[in-house]
């Protein structure tokens, strides 16, 4: 129920709300339609006491129903005919001169540019001139209230020759009774006003901020609006029997029908015509036309032709679509909608690009849409025929009409499976990854065989930069379908996959539909890139639910998106993930998806990538040729050595493009002066090339080192373009070259330093293992394995143990482990039974500003402390991974293979590992194997007499090996 309230308690908040207590003496049917406008949604500014004041006086004059009802949180109205009372029933409610309404002398002025607003009438404007806003902040609104309501809508004129320069004489008081917009980043505002009388501008009396008018109310007189004069009589009933077949033509259905039914035949002759001139297409000197008529004759003798006009194009519309428009009773359109539209200036009336829907028409039937999509979209068509283009409704229709032309719906791209040719394009593509290669072709042969598509979604999981995204593009090439990548990172809003409700400003379909739009078939390869940055649930809903409804095959063949409102089947498309980790891909995702782990690469598998693969690659991009310049294995493996640290090879490949193009520099230097100049210059070699370089990086290191970074990034970001688009690149002359260097160029270290710089990695381990209290852990990160230094010392104090290094509970917990058991053996360790009185303990974790969790490091910190508290150096050489239980018993841990190979680029040669992970070394490569001396252990005893020199002999295996868990 509508809350009642006292009537002082209403006049109070009214009041407040309307200072010029305007609306509660007007007219009931301009209240009407305050009302309608007052309860539409979008609510910025808090209008409740006003609102409350317009229903009770609405209901005084029994325009609302008392059964007026709220209905989650809105206000909703029953609107009903007004009872007529005794006093109406003699004409008086009807006859507008007994309307107590009075505009106050001067009103500030809202000048539009391209529409009329009209008394009954409400307009949307938007406001964008600097006067306006100023209108809004200082005079309407205060904070995030409406403070006041009345305002004078006044519209620039055109002059004769089309020049919008001066403010048309008459305008129209109208009250606001919506602000929407905001203050950031810039201020955008939109009204919506209803006209509620028409004004005369006499003056104006200020300019700034804002300008104000004093204007004089236009009321009609008496004499004019009687409807007695027999001539003025015949003509309103000509024009109420048009307007009755407007309505009844209009495409409008529910309440606002039966409400503008009642309108159009109890509203006064003159309200009448302002209304049905709002509603009718015209132009804007036809809409101030309409507006200057100030008796009713005149007003009648102007908007009815333009009534007529419009009738005869809806009709001729409605023939042209035949029996198509039998069900437009489904279609609703608000009425204030109608009311709201006001053509821009210079479109002739009624005009609409015809042309423009009958291609859009022919678009939609070549689509060959499903028979139930295609009813819905020729439904909507025949709504946008019927649409007057200048609503705001018709270009979001359009764009939505576009959308469904455009999509794929029956597009396939041929399929060109040939296991054979698959295995060509991955080797070509990729060195090593034999284990993927072989997946992804099992893949790919079932595929061929079943002839269908169904089946499960790959899901690359690795390090970056170790091809999971080059490996996806291969699988499109083989299949000769079309490609698009769409990267999940950082999207946690559900309705970017699955799309906006049409009903929003700026909805736009979902990133599926738009891909698939994009690409114009229905069978692409999609890859959804870093599906483990997918945000997580939160108030946008949960987008990994979203992308469930997409991948799993018991439902994709009928998607829907919620922007295109029309199932759509994915069942073709084949997806393809990326990942960094597991761990963050939720549940229900991974359930539908066949893992397969990329794990990162060795030293030689990077030497041979970086020889086959990458400096090809860049050389092509870079516009050199093996003959020009030539990196050797070794040189390759300094760059990995010194310059990167990672699993993958990505900034192997920058690396070796800023190589490239230092020798890019030199050779375009060369070729771009003049031939006669070459032939008088001495001849050059290799080595004085490297010598330039050497004397352009000493000249401004800083700057070519910024500059190299800046082309690094560039490039990064160039790389699939360049390669797409593959441009013919233009012969070098290399005699010309020979005259200036020894070629080919061959890169040695000197050069390598001097294009790259100081080596950035060198063996961090040097020298930090030789003291008491530090050894060498594994640890496993999304980005590959790393090595951690963990150090520990004592010092006198009460604190007991204190670790730093941003560790996680599970690390804390490890520590404590450690810590007993090594108070456990405090005799086996010959120790004193009291050794860590009076003091403390400090345990640190490098790298201290990157959090760290898990039990694998507790064997390290076991051994740790063993060393600082029997003062005993750890093996340099020997780094370690395993979990511990207060037993001295040691646990297996993951991620076996990248901390080996981690290990193995430190240059370490011995690596404790859990027993229980002797089955993970199969996935270890062989080199790796070679060089790295791989200890199993299964306690606590055989950890400590591995990574020390002479071994604890007192402490011994005590502890039964364990059976694998795993
Ligand atoms: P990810 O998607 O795993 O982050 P990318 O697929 O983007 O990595 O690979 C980065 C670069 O490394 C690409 O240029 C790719 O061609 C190259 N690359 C990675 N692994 C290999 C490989 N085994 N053989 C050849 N090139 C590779």
């Amino acid at each position: 129920m509508v809350p009642t309230l006292k009537a002082e308690k209403i006049d109070e908040a009214v009041k407040v709300a309307d200072p010029q207590y305007t609306l509660c003496k007007m007219h009931w049917s301009h209240l009407v339609q305050s009302i309608i406008a007052l309860s539409g949604v979008g609510h910025l500014y808090n209008q409740a006491p006003l609102l409350l004041s317009y229903i009770r006086a609405a209901m005084r004059r029994n325009v609302l129903d008392s059964q007026s009802c709220r209905s989650g949180g809105n206000l909703v109205f029953h609107i009903t005919t007004p009872k007529r009372t005794a006093a109406d029933a003699s004409g008086d409610d009807m006859d507008p001169t007994k309307t107590h309404l009075t505009i106050p002398k001067s009103l500030p002025l809202l000048v539009v540019a391209d529409g009329v607003l009209l008394p009954g009438s409400t307009i949307r404007v938007p406001v964008t001139t600097v006067k306006n806003i100023n209108l809004v902040r200082s005079s309407l609104t205060l904070g995030n209230r409406l403070v006041s309501t009345v305002i004078c809508v006044v519209t620039k004129e055109p002059d004769k020759n089309g020049v919008v320069n001066r403010l048309h004489k008459i305008g129209t008081a109208g009250v606001v009774v919506q602000v929407t917009g905001t203050n950031w980043p810039r201020p955008a505002y939109t009204l919506l006003v209803t006209g509620v009388c028409r004004v005369r501008l006499d003056s104006i009396i200020q300019e700034h901020p804002y300008p104000v008018a004093a204007v004089t109310q236009l009321t009609d007189t008496p004499s004019i609006q009687r409807e007695d004069d027999a001539q003025v009589a015949s003509l309103l009933a000509e024009f109420k029997e048009a307007a009755q077949k407007l309505v009844d033509l209009l495409d409008i259905s529910g309440p606002g029908l039966s409400k503008l039914k009642a309108a159009v035949s109890q509203v006064p002759g003159q309200q009448l015509a302002d209304l049905v001139a709002g509603l009718v297409r015209a132009t804007l000197p036809e809409r101030l036309e309409v507006l200057d008529a100030l008796d009713l004759t005149s007003r009648i003798k102007i908007t009815l032709p333009l009534l007529l006009r419009h009738i005869e194009k809806l009709k001729e519309v409605r023939d042209a679509e035949g029996n198509d428009d039998s069900s437009g009773k489904e279609v609703v359109r608000p009425m204030r909608r109608r009311l709201r539209g006001v053509p821009p200036p210079n479109i002739p009336p009624l005009e609409k690009d015809e042309g423009d829907t009958t291609e859009l028409e022919e678009r939609i039937k070549a689509a060959n849409l499903p028979p139930e999509a295609n009813k819905a979209a020729m439904k909507e068509l025949s709504r946008l025929k019927r649409m007057p283009s200048h609503v705001p409704e018709y270009s979001m229709l359009r764009s939505y009409l576009d959308l469904v032309a455009d999509l794929p719906w029956t597009t396939t791209a041929p399929e060109t499976c040939n296991i054979a040719r698959a295995r060509e394009h991955l080797d070509a593509d990729h060195y090593g990854l034999e284990k993927v290669k072989r997946r992804v072709l099992e893949y790919l042969a079932v595929r061929q065989l079943r002839g269908d598509l169904k089946g499960p979604i790959l899901c690359f999981v690795g390090p970056p930069g170790v091809g999971k995204t080059s490996i996806a593009k291969s699988i499109a090439t083989t299949l000769g379908r079309p490609y698009h990548r769409m990267s999940l990172g950082g999207v946690s809003d559900q309705h970017d996959i699955r799309g906006h409700r049409r009903t929003y400003i700026g909805a736009m379909p979902g990133r599926v539909i738009q891909a698939l739009r994009t690409v114009k078939v229905k069978n692409p390869v999609l890859l959804l890139d870093e599906i483990d940055k997918l945000g997580i649930s939160g108030i946008h809903g949960d987008p990994g639910a979203a992308l469930l409804e997409v991948l799993d095959p018991a439902q994709n063949f009928t998607f829907t998106d919620t922007y295109l409102g029309l199932p759509f089947d994915l069942s073709q498309v084949l997806f393809v993930a990326t990942a960094n980790s597991l761990s963050t891909i939720p549940t229900p995702l991974l359930d539908r998806m066949e893992v397969i782990s990329v794990p990162g690469y060795t030293q030689e598998e990077k030497v041979m990538i970086g020889q086959l693969h990458l400096l090809p690659k860049q050389l092509q991009e870079h516009g050199l040729t093996p003959e020009i310049f030539q990196l050797s294995k070794e040189s390759i493996a300094t760059i990995i050595g010194e310059y990167t640290r990672e699993a993958g090879v990505r900034t192997l490949e920058r690396k070796l493009g800023a190589m490239c193009r230092a020798v890019a520099v030199q050779v375009a230097e060369v070729l771009s002066c003049p031939e006669g100049d070459s032939k008088s210059e001495k001849v050059e070699t290799a080595t004085d090339f490297k010598g330039k370089i050497e004397e352009r990086h000493e000249a401004g290191r800083d700057e070519h080192n910024t500059a190299d970074q800046q082309l690094e990034l560039d490039e990064s970001d160039d790389h699939s373009a360049a390669k797409e688009e593959k441009p013919k690149m233009p012969e070098i002359s290399l005699s010309r070259l020979r005259q200036h260097f020894t070629l080919p160029i061959v890169a040695d270290q000197k050069m390598i330093q001097d294009v790259l710089g100081p080596p950035i990695f060198t063996s961090g381990l040097a020298g930090r293992v030789s003291v008491a209290g530090v050894a060498v852990g594994l640890a496993w990160t999304p980005v590959g394995g790393e090595v951690m230094v963990v150090e520990a010392t004592r010092t006198r104090g009460d604190s007991g143990l204190i670790l730093t290094g941003q560790l996680g509970s599970v690390m804390q917990e490890s520590a404590k482990i450690a810590l007993s058991w090594v108070r456990q053996h405090a005799a086996v360790l010959e120790l004193e039974p009291d050794f860590m009185r009076d003091e403390e303990l400090h345990l640190h974790f490098p790298a201290g500003a990157i959090s760290k969790d898990g039990p694998s490091a507790g064997v390290t910190i076991l051994t740790v402390l063993v060393s600082l508290f029997t003062d005993r150096c750890v093996r340099p050489d020997v780094a370690m991974t395993g979990e511990i239980t207060l037993n001295g018993v040691v646990l297996p841990v993951g991620g076996v293979k990248e901390k080996l190979l981690a290990a193995h680029r430190a240059g370490l040669s011995t690596v404790i590992l859990p027993a229980a992970n002797k089955k993970d070394l199969a996935d270890v490569p062989d080199n790796v194997l070679n060089e790295v001396e791989v200890v199993l252990v299964n306690s606590v005893g055989e950890v400590l007499q591995a990574a020390f020199d002479d071994g604890f002999p007192s402490v011994g295996s005590d502890t039964k090996p364990l059976t694998s868990k795993l």
